[in-house]
Protein backbone atom coordinates (compact mmCIF):
# COMPACT_ATOMS: atom_id res chain seq x y z
CA UNK A 1 0.00 0.00 0.00
CA UNK A 2 1.05 3.56 -0.56
CA UNK A 3 0.29 6.83 -1.34
CA UNK A 4 0.59 9.36 -4.49
CA UNK A 5 3.63 10.30 -5.11
CA UNK A 6 4.35 14.03 -5.83
CA UNK A 7 3.96 13.91 -9.47
CA UNK A 8 0.64 12.29 -9.37
CA UNK A 9 -0.40 14.40 -6.88
CA UNK A 10 0.18 17.08 -9.24
CA UNK A 11 -0.59 15.63 -12.60
CA UNK A 12 -3.97 13.72 -11.42
CA UNK A 13 -5.90 16.77 -10.91
CA UNK A 14 -9.39 15.96 -11.29
CA UNK A 15 -9.32 16.37 -7.73
CA UNK A 16 -7.98 18.77 -4.84
CA UNK A 17 -4.05 18.03 -4.24
CA UNK A 18 -5.67 17.39 -0.27
CA UNK A 19 -8.08 14.81 -1.41
CA UNK A 20 -5.35 13.21 -3.63
CA UNK A 21 -2.49 13.22 -0.42
CA UNK A 22 -5.70 11.21 1.58
CA UNK A 23 -5.78 8.29 -1.25
CA UNK A 24 -4.18 4.53 -0.87
CA UNK A 25 -3.09 2.65 -4.03
CA UNK A 26 -3.44 -0.84 -3.04
CA UNK A 27 -2.02 -3.26 -5.53
CA UNK A 28 -4.02 -6.86 -5.98
CA UNK A 29 -3.67 -9.54 -7.83
CA UNK A 30 -7.32 -10.19 -8.56
CA UNK A 31 -10.25 -7.89 -9.19
CA UNK A 32 -13.59 -8.25 -10.94
CA UNK A 33 -12.91 -10.05 -14.44
CA UNK A 34 -12.15 -7.37 -16.76
CA UNK A 35 -11.54 -4.38 -14.13
CA UNK A 36 -8.49 -3.34 -13.79
CA UNK A 37 -8.75 -0.73 -10.62
CA UNK A 38 -11.64 -0.31 -8.03
CA UNK A 39 -12.17 1.92 -5.42
CA UNK A 40 -13.76 2.13 -1.83
CA UNK A 41 -13.45 5.02 -0.27
CA UNK A 42 -9.77 6.88 -0.32
CA UNK A 43 -8.82 3.28 -1.57
CA UNK A 44 -8.14 2.54 -4.96
CA UNK A 45 -7.48 -1.02 -5.66
CA UNK A 46 -5.33 -2.33 -8.85
CA UNK A 47 -3.93 -4.76 -10.43
CA UNK A 48 -1.16 -3.09 -11.78
CA UNK A 49 1.06 0.21 -10.11
CA UNK A 50 4.56 -0.06 -12.19
CA UNK A 51 4.17 3.79 -13.41
CA UNK A 52 4.41 6.10 -10.61
CA UNK A 53 3.96 9.32 -13.44
CA UNK A 54 0.70 11.01 -13.05
CA UNK A 55 -0.16 10.10 -16.48
CA UNK A 56 -2.44 6.99 -15.71
CA UNK A 57 -5.85 7.34 -17.07
CA UNK A 58 -7.13 4.48 -14.26
CA UNK A 59 -6.04 6.40 -11.46
CA UNK A 60 -7.40 9.60 -12.83
CA UNK A 61 -11.05 7.62 -13.19
CA UNK A 62 -10.60 5.98 -9.66
CA UNK A 63 -10.18 9.48 -8.56
CA UNK A 64 -12.95 10.51 -9.89
CA UNK A 65 -14.82 7.84 -7.70
CA UNK A 66 -13.04 8.79 -4.61
CA UNK A 67 -14.12 12.57 -5.04
CA UNK A 68 -17.99 11.13 -5.62
CA UNK A 69 -17.08 8.79 -2.37
CA UNK A 70 -16.28 12.31 -0.36
CA UNK A 71 -19.10 14.36 -1.97
CA UNK A 72 -21.86 11.97 -0.69
CA UNK A 73 -20.04 9.27 2.14
CA UNK A 74 -19.86 5.49 1.55
CA UNK A 75 -23.26 4.42 2.82
CA UNK A 76 -24.96 7.03 -0.22
CA UNK A 77 -22.30 6.02 -2.87
CA UNK A 78 -22.39 2.47 -2.87
CA UNK A 79 -26.56 2.45 -2.10
CA UNK A 80 -26.92 5.03 -5.32
CA UNK A 81 -24.31 2.75 -7.23
CA UNK A 82 -25.66 -0.45 -6.45
CA UNK A 83 -29.62 0.90 -7.08
CA UNK A 84 -28.81 2.63 -10.37
CA UNK A 85 -26.06 -0.70 -11.57
CA UNK A 86 -29.20 -2.86 -10.68
CA UNK A 87 -31.62 -0.97 -12.33
CA UNK A 88 -29.80 -0.70 -15.84
CA UNK A 89 -29.02 -4.72 -15.17
CA UNK A 90 -33.10 -5.33 -15.50
CA UNK A 91 -33.36 -3.23 -18.79
CA UNK A 92 -30.16 -4.17 -20.15
CA UNK A 93 -29.79 -7.84 -19.35
CA UNK A 94 -26.59 -7.10 -19.63
CA UNK A 95 -23.66 -6.75 -16.74
CA UNK A 96 -21.08 -4.90 -19.23
CA UNK A 97 -23.68 -2.57 -20.69
CA UNK A 98 -25.75 -1.70 -17.19
CA UNK A 99 -22.01 -1.13 -15.67
CA UNK A 100 -21.28 1.52 -18.22
CA UNK A 101 -24.32 3.05 -17.74
CA UNK A 102 -24.44 3.76 -14.13
CA UNK A 103 -24.11 7.20 -13.86
CA UNK A 104 -21.09 7.41 -11.14
CA UNK A 105 -18.94 5.24 -14.15
CA UNK A 106 -20.40 7.54 -16.71
CA UNK A 107 -18.92 10.66 -15.03
CA UNK A 108 -15.55 9.27 -14.07
CA UNK A 109 -15.51 7.92 -17.80
CA UNK A 110 -15.82 11.12 -18.95
CA UNK A 111 -13.90 13.66 -16.68
CA UNK A 112 -10.81 10.84 -17.21
CA UNK A 113 -11.62 10.97 -20.99
CA UNK A 114 -11.33 15.00 -21.00
CA UNK A 115 -8.46 14.98 -18.73
CA UNK A 116 -6.42 12.37 -20.77
CA UNK A 117 -6.97 14.10 -24.01
CA UNK A 118 -5.67 17.24 -22.71
CA UNK A 119 -2.83 15.68 -21.94
CA UNK A 120 0.36 16.68 -24.18
CA UNK A 121 1.37 12.67 -24.38
CA UNK A 122 -0.61 9.72 -24.88
CA UNK A 123 -2.03 7.54 -22.09
CA UNK A 124 -2.27 4.37 -22.14
CA UNK A 125 -5.72 3.08 -22.49
CA UNK A 126 -8.56 2.67 -20.09
CA UNK A 127 -9.49 -0.64 -19.07
CA UNK A 128 -13.11 -1.31 -17.51
CA UNK A 129 -13.22 -0.82 -13.59
CA UNK A 130 -15.45 -1.11 -10.41
CA UNK A 131 -15.92 2.11 -8.15
ZN1 LIG B 1 -15.25 3.34 -12.43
Amino acid sequence: MRRLEGPEISGYDVTSAAIAKRVRIVRVPVLAPGTDGMTIGTFIFLRRDDDRTGTREIINHELVHVQQFMELGLCRFLGRYVRDYLSELLRLRNHHQAYLAVPFEAEARNIAAQWAHAQPHRPRPLQPSSP
